[in-house]
């Protein structure tokens, strides 16, 4: 039976193009079939067709995609001081990690596997080093894709770590709507060939240019990533190793690549990420909590780069909200139109879900109402980023989605 549901506001959600502006129909409608997407459009036309709709005052939108995560480490929320940068907090995340109750890792991934979908998200690029959270992501009705990622600074160290890994997929159960890609951790704490082997598979995601001393230790083997490094065992770094991190990978980077953070870009490595095709998956409130960084947002849409946004773990950020995030990216860019910013929540494809992010007939992408609680929303956009407290404006669902499956 064709459920309709009408709104001052139904918001298509990611541009059937890309640099093409999401649109926003004023008294939309969407016509349901369960969680299936029949019909979308003026709420007038639909209702010719199937009949009286149930009125909501609320902004309709697609789920949401948060592109970046660690949901392993959610049991380490506000135990890791930041503000000193990146290579800081590495000594003290692995300090508290270390300092961890094991028990209360498990339990943790349920709560925020729970906070994602209560804060609208359908799809995840989840970053996890043991599997252990495609359970609960799966459990919670979560797709994407769920990065295994391998650390090495030696050959020796990588080629074991590797070796643990496929073990470990060979041995963990397939969840439908996850997929599992390795993934290299980031540049200073992977050897240098085998970082290379690593991105020469499907794609993968890396953290990349998070922080000025990464450039530092590509360009002059020194700086503190070369003392975390020798002190996970890696050969010293060589001076001159490559112009900068993004400049080293990004030949080996394509579409379908995330290349996550991207803070330290210069005019050079922008013109390199827009050559290579991958996606920059933002993190601002992760980076701002451990640098009091920012990543480049205006420079990134001008050079027309794809762009989705993640959360980070809540070792570094408040939430796993992707509304927070994009609000908390707004106000940092207040001359950037919101509409220019929902897009970065609906990057499904970013992470193996193309068909989330965008309401298509005869999709299940999963439908949100954001209730408007007697506000007007002449932008629906900026309504939706204005939102306040950690998981930014409250959101209900009204339809899942329905994962499609990865072989
Ligand atoms: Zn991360």
């Amino acid at each position: 039976m064709t459920r309709l549901l009408s709104a001052p506001w139904v918001l298509l959600g990611a541009p059937a193009l890309r640099g093409g502006a999401p649109v926003a129909l004023r008294d939309g409608a969407v016509a349901l079939d369960g969680d299936t997407v029949v019909a979308v459009g003026p709420a007038a036309e639909l209702a010719a067709r199937f009949g009286r709709p149930q009125r909501l005052e609320a902004v309709l939108l697609p789920a949401l995609v948060n592109a970046h995560l660690h949901l392993e480490l959610s049991h380490l929320a506000g135990a890791v001081p930041g503000g000193a940068g990146l290579p800081a907090w590495i000594e003290e995340f692995v300090r508290a990690r270390l300092a961890s109750d094991p028990a209360q890792v498990a339990p943790a991934m349920v709560r925020g596997a729970a906070q994602l979908s209560e804060a609208g998200v359908a799809a995840v690029g989840d970053i996890s080093n043991t599997l252990d959270s495609m359970e609960p992501l799966a459990a919670a009705g979560l797709a994407g894709t769920v990065f295994h990622e391998v650390f090495g600074a030696s050959p020796d160290r990588l080629a074991t770590a590797r070796q643990a890994a496929r073990a470990r997929r060979a041995s963990a159960r397939p969840a439908a709507g996850l997929r599992v890609v390795e993934s290299p951790h980031a540049v200073y704490s992977t050897d240098p060939a085998g970082l290379l082997d690593l991105l020469g598979g499907a794609p993968a995601s890396l953290h990349l240019a998070e922080d000025p001393a990464e450039r530092q230790f590509v360009t002059t083997g020194g700086g503190p990533f070369a003392a975390l490094r020798a002190r996970m065992g890696g050969p010293p770094g060589r001076p001159g190793w490559a112009r900068s991190p993004v400049a080293l990978v990004a030949p080996r980077l394509g579409p379908g690549w995330l290349a996550v953070h991207v803070v330290d870009l210069d005019e050079a490595d922008l013109a390199a990420l827009r050559a290579c095709g991958a996606t920059a998956v933002l993190c601002p409130r992760s980076n701002d909590q451990i640098s009091r960084a920012a990543p480049p947002l205006t420079r990134l849409l001008a050079a027309g780069i794809p762009l989705a946004i993640g959360t980070d773990s809540l070792a570094s950020s408040p939430s796993l909200a992707p509304l927070a995030e994009l609000g908390a990216l707004q106000a940092a860019n207040p001359a950037v139109p919101a509409q220019a910013l929902l897009p970065l929540g609906w990057n499904g494809a970013a992470v193996g879900a193309p068909r989330v992010g965008r309401l298509a007939p005869g999709t299940a992408p999963g439908l949100l109402a954001a209730p408007l609680d007697g506000l007007r929303a002449d932008d629906p956009f900026r309504f939706l980023v204005t939102g306040e407290g950690a998981l930014g404006r409250r959101v209900e669902w009204l339809a899942r989605h329905r994962p499609e499956v990865h072989p």
